[in-house]
């Protein structure tokens, strides 16, 4: 019997990852799992070309970043109604695939459910880039959710 006790669901709160948490919810009432959050924000300076020197600086930092999605999961878990779970939520910093990697060998999780696509959603690609790497290299499985209600506009 495969027994589910820990599941992380990785989200950058697009509808994709809503759907997914719905599901991760319904899992972990089943199985009693307890359900990890993750959010992994990026370092936004990195990706401005060192020929462009703003000041003050445009993007919001990593900390602000951080803020920013701890009040996104509290919103999250209000509008959802999630406080009747056993609820982690995790902020990391770095590249979103390989922090979601490292977080679920770190955490022994049994189980990840994403989305299929996440903010850019293009229909053309079979999966966002994110899910494309986890689901190449979990250490565990994982279900990937789509959103049927998702229109996808071609570019
Ligand atoms: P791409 O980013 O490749 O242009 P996309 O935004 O449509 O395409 P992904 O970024 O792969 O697709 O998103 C798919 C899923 O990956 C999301 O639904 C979410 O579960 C997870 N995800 C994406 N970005 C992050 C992140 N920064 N932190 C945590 N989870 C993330
Ligand atoms: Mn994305």
């Amino acid at each position: 019997m495969i027994d589910l006790k820990r599941i992380l669901v990785p989200t950058d709160f697009s509808k994709f990852s809503q759907r997914a948490l719905a599901y991760a919810a319904a899992f972990a009432e089943k199985f009693g799992a307890e359900v990890y959050l993750l959010h992994v924000v990026q370092d936004l300076a990195l990706f401005i070309p060192d020929m462009i020197t703003v000041s003050p600086p445009l993007a919001p930092s990593v900390d602000q970043l951080t803020a920013a999605a701890r009040d996104a999961f509290q919103r999250l878990i209000e509008e959802n109604r999630l406080d009747r779970l056993t609820l982690h939520c995790e902020v990391r910093e770095g590249t979103p695939f390989y922090e979601i990697i490292r977080f679920a060998k770190e955490a022994d999780i049994d189980l990840i459910i994403m989305g299929t696509h996440g903010h850019t959603g293009l229909a053309h690609v079979l999966l966002g880039s994110v899910t494309e790497k986890v689901v190449r290299k979990a250490p565990c499985p994982v279900l990937t959710v789509r959103d049927p209600e998702h229109e996808f506009i071609h570019p």
